[in-house]
């Protein structure tokens, strides 16, 4: 069902969802961005209508609504594991707003998570059960999507889908409890999603890529010029890694907890194991691995591409390092061509 409201429909229907509902949505952080005097526009708690962002890209992905940054496992005192517990509030159904490529993000997550093993990973379902998602309609495209090329221009598994047009917000409900708030808030209309059709970046993802790729010399130039911060990985809608820690209270070291936290492929210790071994020490040799990753091994494994195409990592890398380049070059070479 299709509904046209006023804000000030969307505004009264938002401060309902709110009481009974956690929701997430693109906000700004005036002040904080990355550059002095810029705000930064990332995830975070939605009160009301006023805090959704609606014309400009997230740095940060809705990945850490339902898979936070750090996360308690369990706790252990004295010999005895006990497991951690959602608060109340994590427990209460959560909303996010989220675009296009991000909701196709989310079906990459579920499979690294859900799908990817004999069992599906207990820490991510819990919170993912709850999470329910509100597409926000793409007008226009960013500067340095690829959505196009990557097929993640349209999407499906939400709620919901949302646009603000002419003065007014129209809605596509396709469950509850936005049918009903639809009819009480809005006027019946035809509402068909809209999807970007064309982006000003392409790029073409090779059908295969050719072991021999691996020692090409192309890596080469992200040996000298990544400085392993890892800022691509931790704005990737779709990276998933994470390290695990064990903490001892130092009030009593018989206590203590496991925590897991995100961990990025592209810094040092990443690879780090027993008896000193590193398996990829060189920037270039981590380049190739996530570039890889997201092109031709999860596609190999799950028969899609890990990557959505959103375009933050080239936007967040402070060397200028341009994912979309770097695998428009691995398709030239694997046509014959010379490369970028
Ligand atoms: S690899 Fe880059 S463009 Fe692709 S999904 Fe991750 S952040 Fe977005
Ligand atoms: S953001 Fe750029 S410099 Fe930092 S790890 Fe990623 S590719 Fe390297």
């Amino acid at each position: 069902m299709g509904y046209k409201l006023t804000p000030a429909g969307l505004a009264a229907l938002l401060d309902e969802l709110v009481t009974s509902r956690r929701v997430f949505g693109p906000v700004r952080y005036a002040g904080k961005g990355r550059l002095a005097g810029t705000d930064l526009i990332t995830y975070g708690p939605v009160k009301g209508l006023a805090d959704v962002v609606w014309d400009a890209r997230t740095t940060f992905s809705p990945k850490e609504v339902f898979f936070p940054v750090k996360e308690s496992l369990f706790y252990f005192s004295h010999g005895e594991i006990t497991e951690s517990a959602l608060k109340a509030s994590e427990i209460l159904e959560t909303v996010v707003f989220l675009r296009a490529c991000d909701l196709n993000a989310v079906t990459r997550l579920d499979k690294i998570f859900l799908e990817n093993g004999p069992a599906a990973d207990n820490y991510y379902a819990r919170r993912r059960q709850h999470t329910h998602f509100v597409l926000m309609e793409c007008q226009e495209s960013f500067p340095g999507c690829f959505c196009v090329s990557m097929g993640t221009n349209r999407a499906t598994g939400h709620q919901a889908a949302l646009r603000p047009e002419g003065g007014y917000y129209l809605l596509q409900a396709l469950a509850e409890p936005w049918l009903s708030l639809g009819e009480r808030y809005g006027q019946p209309a035809d509402v068909e999603p809209v999807w970007v059709q064309k982006n000003s970046l392409t790029v073409k993802v090779p059908d295969r890529v050719d072991t021999s790729l691996f020692q090409h010399e192309l890596w080469r130039e992200y040996s000298s010029r990544c400085i392993a911060c890892g800022r691509c990985t931790l704005s990737c809608p779709t990276c998933s890694c994470f390290s695990v820690q064990d903490i001892f209270y130092r009030d009593n070291p018989e206590r203590g907890e496991r925590r897991r936290v995100w961990a990025s492929c592209q810094i040092d210790g990443f690879t780090d194991m027993a008896g000193g071994h590193k398996v990829r020490e060189d920037r270039g040799e981590r380049m190739r691995f996530k570039v890889l990753h997201k092109i031709d091994d999860f596609r190999r494994r799950f028969g899609i591409n890990m990557c959505v195409g959103c375009g933050r990592c080239e936007e967040v890398c402070p060397e200028y390092i341009s994912f979309a380049r770097c695998v428009n070059t691995l398709s030239q070479l694997m046509n014959g061509g010379a490369g970028a």
